[in-house]
């Protein structure tokens, strides 16, 4: 494919900036830090936040603190899919046995379940739609796997979920990229950064105190609990929270040796006429695809721009220089857009864990929640409530993802030297596999 000179691709006033905030831009939150208090929560992204709204829900004071504006994290940088159950790893019952692999699946749902109803009573204004998920087969082999999957995901998470074999596939997607795909009809979109303002707002209306500018540097234990340091003076709180996710840094190091941060980025489109985006996204779902190398999309809420994400580099690079790669995939998917310029490049650090299943547990005697494996809008959000109501006594059962064993590498000490390696190596399987060289895994 010709690829244009990057003048061509970039508007004028390009920004690095997530689109998003052109909406709802994170804010300072100017808090003196207190000199004492019931919970502290390190990281104020929807999780922390969400811990901290059902402490303070009990009448537990919980602070909130941030490195930077709060929600400048990944929390208001994603692309606001919201995938029904969100992603589970297929062989989950060999990784954590079946019972526990059931309650996990409840889990999902009841995440699902908690995040829908949360923006349906509290009357969130966050451009919330539920059209539905496409997800695109790279070759003939992943479309079989992908329907097979479908009818486990029917069957035990209940989905509303469909084929979309090659030939029916314009009607999901303007683009013959794909080899047919599935449709699921509970997944959902919102705008990531409205969600990060509704739920700050609540959580300050009752009670919560959160600090800006507040980044830890250091967790004691003390008599009465822990000392958590911070740039802007130390807090003396009975419990602490870490929910730093694929932020975390040395303040927490055995929690930073089982996640493996990852850089994504993602992009915005400059506006374009109504029609084109109908006619690259028909039905107005959310996409994404089977390659281990991923692309997502999505329109804008108002239908104007397309917002599309690909692994463009596989270490912490340059926006610029992402946008270009992320620009060459677009065209990839929908050759029709070449013209098109992007407005906005982002991007923001996302954490795995070894077993592709979120953590929470505790470690040293903190609590700790993170390993969004990529999927945490809903996910992140539940399981800081999660840890939140388990630290007030108000759970009705264990959460499924709680207590299980974390895997690290050995020698591994949080820096994923080997995430290019594999990087290269998942961009030469995806491309063996969609020219039918190699099977599905
Ligand atoms: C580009 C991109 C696209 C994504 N798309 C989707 C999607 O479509 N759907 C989906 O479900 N998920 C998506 N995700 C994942 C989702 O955004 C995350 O799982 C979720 O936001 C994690 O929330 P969190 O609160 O755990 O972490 P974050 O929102 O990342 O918050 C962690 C916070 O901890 C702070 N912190 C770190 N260290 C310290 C310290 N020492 N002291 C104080 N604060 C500290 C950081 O500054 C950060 O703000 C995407 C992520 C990215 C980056």
């Amino acid at each position: 494919m010709p690829r244009a000179s990057t003048s061509d691709i970039f508007t004028t006033d390009w920004q690095t900036r997530p689109f998003w905030w052109e909406d709802a831009p994170p804010y300072p939150a100017g808090a003196d830090v207190p000199e004492r208090i019931d919970v502290a929560i390190v990281g104020g992204g929807y999780c922390g936040l969400m811990a901290a709204l059902a402490l303070a829900q009990h009448g537990i004071g919980a602070l909130v603190l941030e490195a930077d504006d709060p929600g400048a994290g990944a929390s208001t940088r994603n692309h606001g899919h919201i995938g029904g159950v969100g992603k589970l790893p297929a062989k989950l019952e060999r990784a954590v046995g079946a019972a526990r692999a059931a309650m996990i699946k409840e889990d999902a749902v009841r995440g699902w379940d908690y995040l829908r109803d949360l923006i349906q009573t509290q009357g969130f204004d966050v451009d919330y739609v539920q059209r539905g998920r496409f997800l695109g087969a790279h070759s003939q082999d992943a479309y079989d796997a992908l329907v097979r999957r479908a009818v486990e995901q029917r069957r035990d998470l209940n989905l509303t979920i469909r084929a979309v074999p090659r030939e029916e596939q314009r009607q999901e997607i303007g683009s013959d990229f794909y080899f047919g795909g599935t449709v699921t009809e509970e997944a959902a979109a919102l705008h990531p950064a409205k969600l990060y303002r509704a739920m700050r707002r609540l959580a300050e209306r009752a009670g919560v105190v959160v600090c800006g500018q507040a980044r830890v540097d250091g967790i004691t234990r003390v008599a009465r609990g822990f000392r958590v340091g911070t740039v802007r003076g130390s807090v003396i709180a009975d419990q602490v929270v870490v929910a730093t996710n694929g932020y975390t840094g040395a303040v927490s190091p055995a929690l930073r040796r089982g996640l493996v941060p990852v850089t994504a980025y993602i992009t915005a489109t400059e506006e374009m006429p109504e029609a084109l985006v109908a006619e690259c996204l028909p039905t107005n779902r959310t996409g994404g695809d089977t390659k281990r190398s991923l692309y997502a999309f999505r329109s804008s809420p108002d239908r104007r721009r397309i917002v599309f994400a690909a692994r463009a580099k596989w270490y912490d690079g340059n926006e610029r220089e992402a946008g270009a790669v992320l620009h060459r995939h677009l065209c990839r998917v929908w050759p029709q857009l070449r013209g098109v310029r992007l407005s906005h490049t982002w991007k923001g650090q996302i954490a795995f864990t070894f077993n592709h299943v979120p953590h929470m547990g505790s470690q040293n005697g903190l609590h700790v929640v993170a390993g969004c494996n990529g999927s945490g809008v809903t996910r992140m959000s539940y399981l800081g409530r999660q840890i939140g109501l388990k630290i007030a006594g108000k759970q009705n059962r264990p959460c499924g993802f709680d207590g299980l064993p974390m895997a690290t590498m050995p020698g591994y000490s949080g820096r994923p030297w080997f995430v290019p390696i594999l990087g290269r190596c998942y961009e030469l399987l995806d491309g063996l596999e969609r020219a039918g060289v190699l099977g599905h895994r």
